[in-house]
Protein backbone atom coordinates (compact mmCIF):
# COMPACT_ATOMS: atom_id res chain seq x y z
CA UNK A 1 0.00 0.00 0.00
CA UNK A 2 1.38 3.36 -0.59
CA UNK A 3 -0.04 6.74 0.20
CA UNK A 4 -1.63 8.43 -2.66
CA UNK A 5 -4.15 11.73 -3.04
CA UNK A 6 -7.09 10.10 -2.99
CA UNK A 7 -10.10 13.06 -3.00
CA UNK A 8 -10.55 16.23 -3.66
CA UNK A 9 -11.11 18.77 -0.27
CA UNK A 10 -11.07 21.83 -1.17
CA UNK A 11 -11.66 22.48 -5.36
CA UNK A 12 -9.23 25.91 -7.02
CA UNK A 13 -12.17 27.51 -7.75
CA UNK A 14 -13.18 27.47 -3.60
CA UNK A 15 -9.36 28.33 -2.67
CA UNK A 16 -9.70 31.01 -5.03
CA UNK A 17 -12.68 32.55 -3.76
CA UNK A 18 -11.90 32.11 -0.26
CA UNK A 19 -8.07 33.81 -0.81
CA UNK A 20 -10.37 37.03 -2.65
CA UNK A 21 -12.01 37.42 0.81
CA UNK A 22 -9.11 36.95 3.09
CA UNK A 23 -7.70 39.55 0.68
CA UNK A 24 -10.43 42.06 1.18
CA UNK A 25 -10.09 41.12 5.16
CA UNK A 26 -6.56 41.97 5.11
CA UNK A 27 -7.13 45.39 2.83
CA UNK A 28 -9.71 46.46 5.57
CA UNK A 29 -7.51 46.47 8.36
CA UNK A 30 -4.29 47.71 6.63
CA UNK A 31 -5.23 51.31 6.76
CA UNK A 32 -1.59 52.92 7.10
CA UNK A 33 0.67 54.57 4.65
CA UNK A 34 3.35 52.16 5.26
CA UNK A 35 4.06 49.36 2.91
CA UNK A 36 3.02 45.73 4.44
CA UNK A 37 5.62 42.93 4.66
CA UNK A 38 4.34 39.83 3.65
CA UNK A 39 6.33 36.77 5.41
CA UNK A 40 6.02 33.71 3.25
CA UNK A 41 6.97 30.62 5.05
CA UNK A 42 8.85 28.21 2.82
CA UNK A 43 7.98 25.73 0.93
CA UNK A 44 4.79 25.16 1.76
CA UNK A 45 2.98 28.12 1.97
CA UNK A 46 4.66 29.93 -1.24
CA UNK A 47 1.44 29.26 -3.79
CA UNK A 48 -1.26 30.40 -0.92
CA UNK A 49 0.83 33.29 -0.46
CA UNK A 50 1.48 34.14 -4.62
CA UNK A 51 -1.92 33.95 -5.06
CA UNK A 52 -3.07 36.30 -2.00
CA UNK A 53 -0.34 38.81 -2.80
CA UNK A 54 -2.01 38.87 -6.42
CA UNK A 55 -5.22 39.85 -5.04
CA UNK A 56 -3.98 42.52 -2.25
CA UNK A 57 -4.57 45.81 -3.40
CA UNK A 58 -1.87 47.54 -1.19
CA UNK A 59 1.89 48.15 -1.58
CA UNK A 60 3.89 45.36 -0.34
CA UNK A 61 6.90 43.60 -0.43
CA UNK A 62 7.66 39.71 0.45
CA UNK A 63 10.04 38.21 2.26
CA UNK A 64 10.92 34.36 2.99
CA UNK A 65 11.39 32.50 6.08
CA UNK A 66 12.04 28.65 5.91
CA UNK A 67 11.34 26.11 8.47
CA UNK A 68 12.05 22.19 9.34
CA UNK A 69 10.14 20.62 11.82
CA UNK A 70 10.87 17.14 13.32
CA UNK A 71 8.97 14.21 12.99
CA UNK A 72 7.13 11.73 10.85
CA UNK A 73 6.86 12.25 7.05
CA UNK A 74 2.78 13.14 8.57
CA UNK A 75 3.08 14.20 11.74
CA UNK A 76 5.29 16.85 12.94
CA UNK A 77 7.31 16.73 16.30
CA UNK A 78 6.77 20.05 17.13
CA UNK A 79 10.66 20.60 17.33
CA UNK A 80 10.97 23.63 14.59
CA UNK A 81 14.45 25.21 13.16
CA UNK A 82 14.32 27.97 11.24
CA UNK A 83 16.92 27.19 7.98
CA UNK A 84 16.35 30.30 6.28
CA UNK A 85 15.83 33.62 7.80
CA UNK A 86 14.44 37.04 6.93
CA UNK A 87 16.72 39.14 5.54
CA UNK A 88 15.03 42.66 5.75
CA UNK A 89 14.76 44.67 9.28
CA UNK A 90 11.72 43.95 10.88
CA UNK A 91 11.97 46.69 13.00
CA UNK A 92 8.83 49.06 12.25
CA UNK A 93 7.29 47.07 9.33
CA UNK A 94 3.84 46.10 9.48
CA UNK A 95 4.23 42.44 8.79
CA UNK A 96 2.14 39.94 7.76
CA UNK A 97 2.83 35.94 8.13
CA UNK A 98 1.24 33.58 5.90
CA UNK A 99 1.19 29.86 6.79
CA UNK A 100 -0.38 27.53 5.03
CA UNK A 101 -1.55 25.09 8.12
CA UNK A 102 -1.72 25.03 11.50
CA UNK A 103 -2.11 22.04 13.39
CA UNK A 104 -0.84 21.48 16.59
CA UNK A 105 0.70 25.41 16.37
CA UNK A 106 3.78 24.50 17.69
CA UNK A 107 5.41 25.69 14.11
CA UNK A 108 3.65 28.97 14.11
CA UNK A 109 3.95 29.61 17.90
CA UNK A 110 7.68 29.56 17.59
CA UNK A 111 7.69 31.74 14.15
CA UNK A 112 5.57 34.25 15.80
CA UNK A 113 7.64 34.26 18.77
CA UNK A 114 10.73 34.45 16.24
CA UNK A 115 9.40 37.28 14.11
CA UNK A 116 8.35 39.48 17.46
CA UNK A 117 11.54 39.37 18.43
CA UNK A 118 12.85 41.53 15.60
CA UNK A 119 10.32 44.13 16.93
CA UNK A 120 7.79 45.09 13.91
CA UNK A 121 5.29 47.78 14.04
CA UNK A 122 2.67 44.94 14.02
CA UNK A 123 2.44 41.07 13.10
CA UNK A 124 -0.62 38.84 11.88
CA UNK A 125 -0.84 35.64 10.66
CA UNK A 126 -2.95 34.69 7.75
CA UNK A 127 -3.29 30.67 7.57
CA UNK A 128 -4.73 29.31 4.32
CA UNK A 129 -5.91 25.77 6.46
CA UNK A 130 -6.46 25.30 10.58
CA UNK A 131 -6.90 21.87 12.55
CA UNK A 132 -8.73 23.11 15.06
CA UNK A 133 -9.41 20.05 16.15
CA UNK A 134 -5.37 18.78 16.64
CA UNK A 135 -4.51 21.79 18.26
CA UNK A 136 -2.30 21.32 20.93
CA UNK A 137 -1.11 25.25 22.01
CA UNK A 138 -3.55 28.21 21.63
CA UNK A 139 -1.91 30.72 18.55
CA UNK A 140 -3.18 33.81 17.43
CA UNK A 141 -4.60 33.39 13.64
CA UNK A 142 -5.96 36.71 12.03
CA UNK A 143 -7.02 35.52 8.78
CA UNK A 144 -8.19 31.24 8.48
CA UNK A 145 -9.03 30.56 4.97
CA UNK A 146 -11.00 26.79 6.13
CA UNK A 147 -11.03 24.50 9.22
CA UNK A 148 -10.51 21.45 7.82
CA UNK A 149 -11.04 17.84 9.92
CA UNK A 150 -7.78 15.52 10.82
CA UNK A 151 -6.66 14.39 7.84
CA UNK A 152 -3.46 15.01 5.65
CA UNK A 153 -3.79 17.04 3.25
CA UNK A 154 -1.88 17.77 0.16
CA UNK A 155 -1.35 20.20 -3.11
CA UNK A 156 -1.79 23.73 -3.66
CA UNK A 157 1.91 24.17 -1.99
CA UNK A 158 1.37 21.26 0.04
CA UNK A 159 3.57 18.18 0.03
CA UNK A 160 3.96 14.42 1.32
CA UNK A 161 7.43 13.32 0.76
CA UNK A 162 8.22 16.31 -1.32
CA UNK A 163 5.70 15.49 -4.18
CA UNK A 164 2.34 17.24 -4.82
CA UNK A 165 2.41 20.45 -3.92
CA UNK A 166 1.64 21.46 -7.44
CA UNK A 167 -1.48 19.96 -7.32
CA UNK A 168 -4.39 22.89 -7.65
CA UNK A 169 -6.96 21.39 -5.32
CA UNK A 170 -6.34 20.54 -1.79
CA UNK A 171 -6.61 16.70 -1.58
CA UNK A 172 -6.78 14.12 1.02
CA UNK A 173 -3.83 11.66 1.38
CA UNK A 174 -4.93 7.68 1.38
CA UNK A 175 -3.96 4.61 1.28
CA UNK A 176 -3.90 3.21 -2.30
CA UNK A 177 -3.10 -0.73 -3.23
CA UNK A 178 0.10 -0.64 -5.81
P1 LIG B 1 2.08 22.26 13.54
O1 LIG B 1 3.38 22.74 14.06
O2 LIG B 1 0.97 23.27 13.63
O3 LIG B 1 1.70 20.94 14.16
O4 LIG B 1 2.28 21.87 12.03
C1 LIG B 1 2.46 22.79 11.06
C2 LIG B 1 3.28 22.21 9.95
O5 LIG B 1 3.09 20.80 9.79
C3 LIG B 1 2.82 22.84 8.66
O6 LIG B 1 3.55 24.01 8.37
C4 LIG B 1 3.04 21.73 7.67
O7 LIG B 1 4.37 21.80 7.21
C5 LIG B 1 2.88 20.45 8.47
N1 LIG B 1 1.54 19.88 8.33
C6 LIG B 1 0.59 19.78 9.27
N2 LIG B 1 -0.51 19.18 8.79
C7 LIG B 1 -0.25 18.92 7.49
C8 LIG B 1 -1.01 18.30 6.43
O8 LIG B 1 -2.17 17.89 6.55
N3 LIG B 1 -0.39 18.23 5.22
C9 LIG B 1 0.88 18.67 4.99
N4 LIG B 1 1.38 18.51 3.78
N5 LIG B 1 1.62 19.23 5.97
C10 LIG B 1 1.06 19.37 7.20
Amino acid sequence: MSLRPERVLIDRATIQAKVAEMARAIEARHRHPEPLLVVSVLRGAVIFAADLMRELNLALSVEFVAVESYGSSTRSSGAVNITRDVTEDLDGRHVLLVEDIVDTGLTLRYLISHLKGKNPASLEVAVLLDKVARRQIEVKVDYTGFVIPDAFVVGYGLDYAGLYRNLPDVMVLGESAS
